[in-house]
């Protein structure tokens, strides 16, 4: 199994450490065609819109459109939420996205948070992010705050978080996306 770390801009290394640590070989994707043999894909945090160009300039942006339409397996995190749930982006995962939901006071910060069927709480980084106001079937919450916002959802193959996994240690999420999305397919 391989998979594959979209590397063109963002927090590429901690994701590759992370996908290793759970024990599957992980690749940065830096071209189309390192876009082929690949099991599942991270989309990065980072700038959304940087990402988005920098995936137009790289010619990259449609052949992973597709992907995603077809239903290969791709987790987001950060401006990669951004870039799954926006219908006229990647269009992975029917929701509302808020960019930079937090606001200025709140720009960084960290709490505990209470996943969807886990027992323990997940320690969540949250860097200039952004929130789903809403999610529509067949996309699920699996993180929602005390004001309604969620900061994790997913749908069929496609995962997203708000907020940054790699930069934990703790290595749930990708195991999450690992075994669910990737050797599940879906759930
Ligand atoms: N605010 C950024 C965006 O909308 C995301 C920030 C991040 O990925 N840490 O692209």
């Amino acid at each position: 199994m391989v998979i594959g770390v979209l590397a063109l801009q963002g927090a590429v290394s901690e994701h590759l450490k992370m996908v290793t640590a759970c024990g599957v070989t992980a690749r940065p994707v830096k071209t189309e065609a390192d876009l082929k043999n690949l099991d599942g894909l991270i989309i990065p945090g980072g700038e959304s819109t940087t990402i988005r160009k920098l995936l137009v300039r790289e010619q990259m942006f449609e052949p992973l459109k597709t992907l995603v339409q077809q239903g290969f397996p791709v987790f987001g995190t950060c401006a990669g939420l951004v870039l799954l749930a926006q219908p006229d982006l990647l269009n992975g995962l029917n929701g509302t996205v808020v960019r930079n939901g937090f606001g200025r006071q709140r720009e960084s910060f960290e709490t505990e948070l209470t996943v969807k069927g886990w027992s323990k709480p997940y320690h969540g980084v949250f860097i200039r992010a952004p929130y789903l106001s809403a999610v529509q079937k067949p996309a699920e919450a699996l993180v929602t705050l005390d004001n309604g916002r969620i900061v994790a959802a997913q749908q069929d193959h496609v995962l997203v978080t708000a907020f940054h996994p790699e930069l934990t240690g703790d290595e749930r999420f990708h195991r999450y996306f690992i075994e669910k999305m990737v050797v599940g397919e879906g759930k």
